[in-house]
């Protein structure tokens, strides 16, 4: 199968897609594994152990909490947020969990669920390791998975054979590897970027109707936008970081008119940007775009269409997603969309040059100018790096969403500003990216021991 749409587009839970969708994949995998080895009925314990940034900022990051309820058989898209707390309270009162969500076995939250500080695995820094062992305490069945960014998992297998799922070859028309190769699909079809994917997805068995899917992808990003703006009060975790989404969507309602400017509408991108990643940061339900951290920026930009744009249509919010996927695409092949791997530039970053090149598209751009608009989207968050206080995913991350939509704004309409002829490619600033993100330094990727995280006091 190839990437598909639906791969940098999924439906999930906050705070984070590596270390909070990822690991709760692993864990619905595991129970995958076990049925097909037929070894689910013989499992007595399973035993956690998170490694690499997955320990450093699990808590922060509710990766423990993501791992039960894999193990309880939710799966992202279907889980209740509400319910979570729930859940996870039985499990630790009981010492007991609902394997796969039929059958109670023994689980002891402090000694079967282990935070390994410091020990990495060796083929990514966010990687896990799932046991399961019988009755007498023998090992049935151990696999290791490593969470890569966005949600995406391979286990040890996929990890030693440099193969995922998602990776291998797919009969599509118009099979891409970088940049150039969109660009000159698009010249030789005469196709835009958008209707080059959209092409392909037809391919990829993924979705029955594209367009519906589409919008129902849209859908959960404005309910979530409407929700966050709705939500008071303080965050969970400890920062007692205070939600603002509420009290500025009032503001913004209520100003009178001779206080608005040219400018107003940028405060609304903000406001759509802070309600999305305050709902991520109390573990709401979100769409990883193309990853938890960064979810706020695409669909700021799409509400700042969709609503600011005389002549925002469905049929435009399906191009900027299929023309922000596609960017997606580039960075996931070439470089990287983990902060762990990368740094925030894997996260913000991506997200800014997809909304950017997206934001073009739906202005008319050429894929030329769209090409334009997501290098200048990325070329000016190179370096930038993962550092959040608490290992939460609140400061720096939900103020840098409002950064990386008013950014993708502005690159889209500097794109569009000239003729898409330009000197930085997409791809070279897709592998300078890459080059940064292997020389920024550990403390920098997603491991809080770095940047603000060591000089803003938690209290
Ligand atoms: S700093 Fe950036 S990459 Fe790191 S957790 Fe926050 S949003 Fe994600």
């Amino acid at each position: 199968m190839g990437l598909s749409i639906f791969d940098l587009f999924k439906i999930g839970i906050g705070p984070s897609s590596s270390h909070t969708v990822g690991p709760m994949v692993a864990a619905n995998r595991f129970l995958d594994e076990l049925h097909k080895n037929q070894l689910f009925k013989q499992t007595h314990r399973i035993k956690a152990d998170l490694y690499g940034s997955l320990a450093m900022t699990g808590e922060g990051h509710a990766t423990d909490v993501a791992v039960l309820l894999g193990l309880l058989g939710e799966h992202p898209d279907r889980v209740n947020p509400d319910k979570v707390p729930e859940y996870v309270a039985f499990i630790k009162a009981h010492d007991q969990l609902k394997l796969g969500g039929v059958r109670d076995i023994p689980f002891y939250f402090d000694t079967d669920l282990q935070f390994h500080f410091g020990n990495s695995l060796p083929s990514h820094p966010n990687g896990m390791s799932l046991t399961a062992l019988d009755a007498e305490g023998h090992t049935l069945y151990k696999n290791q998975y490593y969470s890569v960014g966005g949600g995406f998992v391979l286990n040890e297998q996929e990890a030693s054979s440099s193969q995922s799922t998602s990776h291998q070859a797919a009969p599509i028309p118009y099979p891409f590897e970088n940049g150039q190769d969109l660009l000159d699909h698009g010249n030789n079809s005469g196709l835009s970027i958008a209707e080059l994917v959209l092409e392909n997805e037809k391919y990829l068995g993924r979705s029955q109707d594209i367009p519906k899917d589409l919008m129902a992808i849209w859908q959960v990003m404005d309910e979530c936008i409407q929700r966050g703006c709705a939500q008071t009060g303080k965050l969970p975790g400890g920062l007692d970081v205070e939600r603002r989404a509420s009290e500025m969507y009032k503001r913004l309602v209520n100003k009178p008119p001779e206080q608005r400017d040219d400018l107003e509408s940028m405060d609304w991108v903000s406001l759509f940007a802070l309600a999305v990643n305050e709902e991520n940061a109390a573990g709401g339900r979100v769409v990883t775009a193309p990853t938890n951290g960064a979810a706020g920026v695409i669909p700021a930009v799409l509400a700042y269409y969709a609503r600011f744009i005389p002549g925002s249509s469905d049929k435009g919010i399906q191009i900027f997603l299929a023309t922000a996927a596609a960017i997606g695409m580039l960075y996931k092949k070439n470089a990287s969309i983990s902060a762990a791997e990368v740094g925030c530039q894997g996260e913000i970053g991506v997200a800014c040059s997809m909304a950017a090149g997206a934001l073009c598209a739906v202005f008319g751009g050429t894929n030329e100018q769209i090409e334009n608009a997501a290098e200048i989207g990325m070329e000016h968050n190179l370096g930038l790096t993962c550092d959040p206080v608490g290992g939460l995913v609140q400061v720096p991350c939900i103020e840098r969403n409002t950064m990386g939509a008013v950014k993708a704004i502005n690159a889209a309409r500097l794109a569009l500003q000239g003729t898409g002829q330009h000197r930085v490619s997409l791809d070279n600033v897709i592998e300078t990216m890459r080059q940064t993100g292997l020389d920024m330094q550990d403390k920098y990727k997603e491991t809080a021991t770095g940047g603000l995280a060591v000089n803003v006091v938690m209290c």
